[in-house]
């Protein structure tokens, strides 16, 4: 008897599901801890914007009718921040939802899409579920090497997916680096900017891809409100490229993919630029608190723009596991071919110190 499931198609039966952090409620139920530090989905310590919350509660009564399918005043409130067209906004079940538009809207099988080794998990994903083919291209230094990327783009190529900074590595690639690199990309390939930590990025690392878009029709920026922004439960993020583009991803985007929380929510969250930078010092604050403990600790790490910080231990799965037992959620990275690596989420600074003071008992155990 054939099952239903065999005739799924066969890119489809081979894709492996997207890992994620394991969540607080699951290690209570495994292991009755009381204690649980989760410092693995590169959440936001602070919890979200009360602005925010305050608008969502008022949001609540009008929670029987059906959100604005368009999310006018969403994107009205993005454009008038960062100074673009409504047209040029496109919104997403988080920034994930836009990465899968992008694929669905330009990719099939017999194409290819390209990232870069150790790049985050949804591009081969989203790529894989379309029928279209990954190109892989490896690291330098753990980092997108942009120019072999350049270089991989096949004639059959659609898409070409870059994360800055990347996640898990919290590689960076300057601004002026990445404008001469999609010039030498051909107009015939989309580019997907994934910007979902650039609210972190130093005064010195700042750049404007938005200003790019006049001059490359084939570029579409992702932004997310999970990260700086502390809305990761909501689900909210936002595309921005040229307004024929927006209205190719219009066209597979699910109606009313973005629900009424989400967008009250994220409209309060962007206006409220002092949570965004309690944010971002935060997030200073606390990096510097766990390279200090790392190096105190012996272990290398890879310097990070992000919120969050990838560093090497050896036995990457057991060290897991025993900061699991001690209460400590951290993200495995074998999935990103990093089997000796773990990555720590940057949280408050008790935190922090529970995770180092974890991490130190268990390489003892395991050294
Ligand atoms: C977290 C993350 C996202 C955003 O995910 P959302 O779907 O917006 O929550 C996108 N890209 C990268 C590289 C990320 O790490």
């Amino acid at each position: 008897m054939v099952s239903v499931c065999d005739l799924s198609p066969a890119y489809i039966r081979a894709i492996a599901p997207y890992l994620p952090g394991k969540p607080t409620s699951e290690l209570e139920r495994e292991l009755g801890l009381t204690h649980i530090v989760k410092l693995a989905s590169n959440e936001n310590p602070l919890g979200p914007s009360p602005l925010a919350l305050e608008r969502m509660a008022l949001a609540l009564e009008s929670l029987a009718l059906y959100p604005d399918g368009n999310g006018y005043d969403l994107r009205a409130a993005i454009a008038k921040k960062f100074h673009l067209s409504m047209d040029a906004i496109v919104l997403g079940n988080g920034s994930n939802d836009i990465l899968e538009m992008a694929a669905r809207a330009f990719l099939s099988p017999g194409a290819s899409a390209v990232y870069a080794q150790h790049a985050f998990a949804v591009y081969p994903l989203a790529t894989q579920a379309t029928g279209a083919r990954g190109i892989e291209v490896p690291a330098r230094a753990f980092g997108s090497d942009l120019e072999a990327m350049v270089k991989a783009i096949e004639p059959c190529t659609r898409v070409l997916f870059i994360a800055n900074p990347n996640n898990p590595t919290g590689t960076f690639i300057p601004g002026d680096a990445l404008l001469a690199a999609f010039k030498a990309i051909p107009p015939s390939v989309l580019i997907v900017l994934d910007e979902a930590y650039t609210e972190y990025l130093g005064p010195e690392d700042r750049y404007q891809a938005f200003d790019w878009l006049t001059q490359f029709p084939n570029l579409l920026i992702s932004r997310t409100f999970s990260k700086a922004y502390g809305l990761a439960g909501l689900r909210v993020g936002f595309g921005v490229a040229n307004p024929e583009l927006v209205g190719l991803l219009n066209r597979v985007r699910a109606p009313f993919n973005v629900n009424t929380l989400a967008l009250v929510g994220a409209e309060a969250a962007l206006s409220d630029e002092d949570y965004l930078a309690r944010s971002v010092a935060l997030n200073t604050l606390g990096m510097a608190q766990i390279t200090e403990g790392l190096n105190a600790l012996g272990l290398d790490w890879i310097p990070s723009r992000g919120n969050f910080l990838s560093f090497k231990v050896g036995q990457g799965m057991a060290i897991y596991q025993a900061l699991l037992k001690a209460g400590v959620i951290v993200r495995p990275i074998a999935n990103y071919g990093l089997p000796e690596w773990l990555r720590v989420s940057i949280g408050l600074a008790r935190d922090n110190a529970f995770f180092l003071e974890a991490l130190k008992t268990a390489l003892v155990s395991h050294g």
